[in-house]
């Protein structure tokens, strides 16, 4: 029986493993540690509930987040049992990728059969995931969901060298090791005093669900402008009716004006925006705008702590790497407590935790970086580096061994 601060009274549950989030990186994670004997809880704020799929094919039955899942991520959610829910909800391949700046002058083409592959990679809405991945954790007998109900509060127990959890329902939680899968605002970061190096981009992105004239040929389309890029990328359809995921990232001052125009309106300045490469945008969904913040947790870890996905370090979309990256540090950190397991270590053990940090700090500040750069090269207007610009995708168009490279990497197959 544990007294928690000035809250109620409860017993105390105990855990070897609390992930706090169930969002993909968190429901993943979950999944990924069942069956290894340990006791896992799994603590979210929203409701757990699987979508059902909507009955019909319209603009606004999709869900304004979907990821770009690259073949690497595809093959970690196999493993996890989770892919076949995935498909069986829906989701589009992408098997090509066309790239261009708002010159017109400098473009870049890719396509899966330069390297090999069956597809570039797989857009599929944040619900579906979520959903098949909940499915796997709901069928596992040693994990405990907490669904609804929020963290209200953590702390390390230095005497049990374990880590306390209260929820908002009064419930008292102790684990071993608390996993922070609660995404870019993080609060378990906050409560612990992680710190973070951040940026502003001075960007908003507008997400929506467009449908468009012409058929969007399996292909990632994104457009560079220097107000920031548009990204058309491909959903399923039906015959004469084709369905895009929007993300168009815009400097601040401009997001709102957008937000204000009725459909029709915005349907046009947005087929404009993309040189109406898909024929006329006819209809859209409700529109969103998420800030867009670049923010990377100085250190992932700390005794009984592991930061993961957002909650570690997010991303400028425009490459659809964020929970790529963040499903790899999923994989990494239940390897890494599985292989500890079985050297006797303990999963909050610092041991554990270090190889967790140190495997994928790197990866994720070197895409990080990656992003950046290219995000900041495609604003420039000044015209050497417009040249430079295009000179570049030029070449690395040109210079097949450079492009299969650059796009293994994207896929995350290197
Ligand atoms: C516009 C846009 C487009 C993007 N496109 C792509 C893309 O194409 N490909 C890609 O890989 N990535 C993309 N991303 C990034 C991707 O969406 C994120 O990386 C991913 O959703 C992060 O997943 P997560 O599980 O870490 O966090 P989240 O999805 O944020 O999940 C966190 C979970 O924690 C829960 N939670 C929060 N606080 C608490 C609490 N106190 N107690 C309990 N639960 C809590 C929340 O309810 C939520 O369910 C995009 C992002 C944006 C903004």
């Amino acid at each position: 029986m544990v007294i928690w601060g000035d809250g109620p009274v409860a017993d105390t549950q105990d855990f070897d493993v609390a992930i706090v989030g169930a969002g993909i990186a968190g429901s993943a994670l979950a999944a990924a540690l069942a069956g290894r004997g340990l006791a896992i809880a799994l603590v979210e704020a929203q409701p757990l509930v699987r979508p059902e799929l909507p009955a019909s094919l319209a603009v606004d039955t999709f869900d304004p987040r979907v990821s770009a899942i690259t073949p690497r991520s595809r093959q970690l959610l196999q493993e996890l049992g989770a892919w076949r829910a995935v498909e069986s909800y829906r989701s589009c391949p992408y098997r090509h990728m066309s790239v261009w700046d708002a010159d017109g002058t400098g473009c870049i083409e890719f396509d899966c059969a330069d390297v090999n592959a069956a597809a570039l990679g797989y857009i599929v809405e944040n619900r579906a995931l979520v959903g098949a991945l909940l499915e796997r954790v709901q069928a596992a007998a040693d994990i405990t969901t907490f669904g609804g109900v929020g963290l209200q509060a953590c702390s390390r127990d230095e005497a049990a060298q374990a880590m306390q959890l209260q929820l908002a329902d009064g419930a008292a939680l102790r684990a071993d090791l608390l996993v922070a899968a609660d995404g870019a605002l993080s609060r378990v970061r906050d409560m612990l005093d992680f710190r973070t190096r951040e940026w502003d981009y001075g960007h908003r992105a507008i997400v929506t669900t467009v449908e468009v004239e012409r058929p969007h040929q399996e292909t990632a389309w994104q457009r560079f402008l220097p107000s920031g890029p548009l990204a058309f990328l491909p959903l399923p359809g039906a015959p004469g009716r084709h369905y895009c995921s929007i993300v168009w990232s815009l400097k601040e001052e401009l997001v709102d004006e957008l937000l204000a125009l009725d459909e029709p309106a915005f349907c046009a300045a947005l087929g404009a925006a993309f040189e109406h490469r898909l024929g006329a945008v006819q209809a859209c969904s409700a529109r969103f705008a998420f800030p867009l913040r670049q923010r990377h947790a100085v250190d992932y870890i700390q005794p009984g702590v592991a930061l993961v996905a957002d909650a570690a370090h997010t991303i400028h979309p425009l490459a659809g790497q964020g929970i790529n990256l963040g499903l790899q540090d999923v994989a990494v950190l239940a390897e890494e407590v599985s292989a500890g397991l079985a050297r006797g270590s303990s999963p909050g053990q610092l041991d554990v935790l270090r190889r967790y940090q140190r495997r994928r700090k790197g990866e994720n500040l070197a895409m990080m970086a990656a992003m950046d750069g290219f995000k900041r090269l495609f604003e420039q207007e000044a015209l050497p580096l417009r040249w430079l610009r295009n000179v570049g995708m030029r070449g690395v168009g040109q210079l097949k061994p450079l492009k299969q490279q650059l796009m293994r990497h994207a896929m995350g197959v290197l």
